[in-house]
């Protein structure tokens, strides 16, 4: 039976109920013509929590005080910054400690992944990974495929919907793996596909490749900080994601990253090395010969960007107070009722339709909800726009949306809803 109704008195009183709703005060949301705009793009770029100016106030003025002293008398020594991130990040996406690092930018990460985990040989060459994924990882698979020498039609397999679908079967991704095993090399995949919402089978892909002795990992940028993971007890080898879309980090903001805790000691691994991966204690004696820390530390580069990372040490720490478990289940009530109030409009149009392509099933979505708006164009998304509601267009027509449980209320479904129904009837 459905739980929801367009009634505003029943949305007043899930607000009521909600034990995050108080949360949507730490955050600054966007004011247009003297309105608080629906925001439904945290999947894109998520909000500012409100204690980030004052955190980054304090490494200026620690930058300002100490100078080069700062790597140890700042009040965060940034010597150790990156540390500091460590048990937040491991909780976040189910790892163990020294799984996880926060450093560089994300498509930066998955490259340096890729360095180690896609070591084509004559034999095993393939990298498999789904269709139309993130242009950047399209572009990133593609170039590591010729850095080795190979070509696209070679090397990248790519698997797709059936027809007349924009979801992808977890069993033609495990055929896939099967029927190019020998050949497998690796399995690379968007862990939540940032076009439809679908999110994949993570524990199920990585135990068919490990089966066919392929390596396995995921790009989380739109699962981390949307969907909880244990990324460790599922065995993943590798996985990388940004920090500034559901984990409100600020734009361009730093990127974490996961390499399973016995690839972590593998010394065998190549990897590209910098200073700031070595040894810790003897990181200072500038003598050659590269020594990784052992863990995911060990593949970093340079040293922490500091300004950029504290922004997400702000929502990280929020995400920590809060935990995972109890987003997911605002996150998945909340685009529930949105999907609810889809299917409503959709129900009563008498021109156009208004169609769900995210899986519905909870174990096969996050927050996001895509929908093809039949026999609309542009003009409805710019109607929605105009009344103050922020969500993302895709050509041809598509509208993806992504309530997100931190800052979204019920109550902004019901006004989005308002909104969606009057311009799909104008
Ligand atoms: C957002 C996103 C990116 C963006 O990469 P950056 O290096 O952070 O600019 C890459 N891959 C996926 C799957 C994404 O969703």
């Amino acid at each position: 039976m459905n739980q929801f109704q367009h009634d505003l008195s029943q949305v007043s009183a899930f607000d009521g109920a909600d034990a995050l709703s108080k949360y949507r005060k730490s955050f600054h949301i966007p004011i247009i013509d003297g309105k608080e705009v629906i925001y439904f793009t945290g999947n894109s770029l998520g909000l500012q929590p409100k204690g980030v100016r004052e955190a980054i106030n304090q490494e200026l003025d620690d930058w300002a005080k100490w100078g080069v002293e700062g790597h140890f008398h700042a009040k965060n020594p940034w010597f150790s910054y990156h540390e500091l991130f460590t048990a937040g990040a491991a909780r976040l996406v189910g790892a163990k400690e020294n799984e996880v690092v926060l450093m560089n930018g994300l498509t930066v990460n998955l490259h340096l992944l890729l360095t180690s985990f896609y070591r084509p040989t004559k034999a095993r060459f393939k990298i498999l990974c789904e269709k139309k994924a993130f242009p950047s990882d399209q572009y990133a698979l593609e170039s590591q495929i010729k850095l080795h020498g190979l070509s696209l039609e070679d090397a990248l397999i790519e698997v797709g919907p059936r027809e007349g679908s924009d979801i992808i079967a977890t069993e033609d991704i495990l055929a896939a793996i099967e029927a190019h095993g020998d050949e497998l090399a690796c399995v690379m995949i968007g862990g939540v596909n940032y076009y439809s919402g679908q999110v994949f089978d993570m524990k199920t892909i990585t135990a068919a490749a490990h089966k066919v002795d392929a390596y396995c990992g995921f790009d989380l940028a739109h699962a981390a900080g949307n969907i909880p993971m244990q990324l460790h007890d599922w065995n993943v080898d590798f996985a990388c994601w940004c920090t500034y879309k559901y984990l409100n980090s600020g734009p361009g903001s730093i990127s974490g990253a996961f390499v399973h805790e016995r690839n972590g000691v593998d010394k065998n691994l190549p990897r590209m090395a910098g200073w700031w991966g070595h040894d810790k204690d003897e990181r200072f004696l500038m003598e050659p010969g590269f020594r990784p820390i052992p863990g995911a530390e060990g593949w970093q580069l340079s040293n922490a960007p500091v300004l950029a990372m504290t922004a997400h040490k702000v929502a990280l720490d929020l995400f920590d107070e809060v935990g995972m478990s109890a987003l997911r289940e605002k996150s998945l009530k909340l685009s529930d009722y949105l999907m609810f109030e889809i299917d409503r409009i959709s129900a009563k149009l008498r021109k156009g339709r208004l169609e769900i392509i995210t899986p519905r099933e909870h174990d096969a979505r996050g927050s996001q909800v895509s929908v093809v708006a039949h026999g609309f164009g542009k003009a409805l998304f710019d109607q929605l726009t105009k009344e103050g509601v922020i969500a993302d267009w895709r050509e041809p027509n598509v509208i993806r949306m992504a309530p997100v449980p931190f800052y979204n209320s019920f109550e902004d479904i019901y006004r989005f809803a308002e909104i969606l129904e009057a311009a799909c009837e104008a």
